[in-house]
């Protein structure tokens, strides 16, 4: 593993590159990130940077949208087959037959969607921003894609707007239910329950607090409780249990894991890097357009 990191800090020097990541990676691929966060921090981050080659651990629509803010810099994802389902569940059809339906209606993307949907979108918007966003919206009817437990979650934060809601779902965070979240309170009565919008109604009438993947790291830092049952992807652990080693986090079941965010390695990292593989590439068109509703949203989230 020494020689192997060696070599990742060797090629990271000679291409002039950075690695980003998100919390759901493996533990020896985040501890060989620069930088760790969210999509909104990671999408923010992205623009900060001043090295020429971003190597993106993560899932497609991260490196896509990295690329995008990123237009002339080399954007590699690590694995060309990591994508997020969630992303591929909408289509422009589907955005289409909402615009012909509703004269005022602006479409409010989550951020794991595709480059070819954000060119069609307003605004994009994370589980972190979401709230920001949402009432700087002047149309009564958000079209929210893809993710329906975001959606319906902000839209009854936001009731005095007329949310329409995309089916889509993280498959991750959907199968996790609320019987199965209440046998895990019964065997940890002490523990508070942070979960992630992505979650279905059912666990997140039972949490005692909704957030990002950031706001359920700062909830957790900031709280006396030491005990927690986490409803996100089981990458978070690392992070929490780092920040707060005297405190114990549980799962709801084994099987909260994204497999596409697994299939990240160091290895992996260096024969990208090596290798240039696999570089995004995205037409000047499309970027320009799929870049309007990522501006809008680092503006809008200000
Ligand atoms: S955890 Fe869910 S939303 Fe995130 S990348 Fe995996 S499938 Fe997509």
């Amino acid at each position: 593993m020494d020689n192997l990191i060696n070599k990742i800090n060797e090629l990271k020097k000679q291409r002039d590159a950075v690695i980003l990541g998100h919390y759901y990676l493996e533990r020896d691929v985040l501890d060989i990130c620069d930088y760790v966060g969210d999509s909104f921090y990671l999408a923010k981050k992205a623009t900060e940077l001043e090295n020429k080659t971003i190597v993106f651990c993560g899932v497609r629509f991260m490196g896509e949208s990295a690329k995008i803010l990123n237009p002339d810099k080399t954007v590699l994802l690590v694995d060309n087959s990591a994508i997020c389902p969630m992303a591929n569940m909408v289509t422009k059809e589907d955005i289409d037959k909402i615009k012909a339906a509703y004269d005022d209606v602006c479409v409010v993307a989550y951020i794991n969607s595709k480059s070819e949907i954000k060119r069609y979108v307003d605004v994009c918007v994370t589980s972190g921003n979401a709230h920001n966003i949402i009432p700087k919206i002047k149309n009564k009817n958000i079209y929210f894609i893809p993710d329906k437990n975001l959606g319906g979650y902000l839209a009854k934060q936001f009731p005095e707007k007329n949310f329409i809601l995309h089916p889509g779902y993280c498959p991750v965070h959907e199968r996790m239910n609320k019987d199965e979240l209440l046998e895990a309170k019964k065997l940890h009565p002490g523990a508070l329950v942070m979960a992630h919008p992505e979650c279905n109604e059912g666990v997140l009438g039972v949490a005692d607090y909704i957030g990002s993947t950031t706001g359920i790291i700062d909830f957790v830092a900031n709280s006396d409780n030491d005990e927690f049952i986490i409803a996100s992807e089981l990458g978070m652990f690392y992070e929490l249990e780092k920040q707060n080693p005297h405190k114990h986090f549980y799962p709801i079941k084994a099987d909260q894991i994204c497999v596409d965010m697994k299939k990240i390695t160091p290895a992996k990292v260096a024969a990208s890097l090596e290798n240039d593989f696999d570089g995004v590439v995205l037409s000047g068109e499309l970027i320009a357009e799929a870049k309007k509703s990522l501006d809008r949203m680092l503006e809008m989230a200000k």
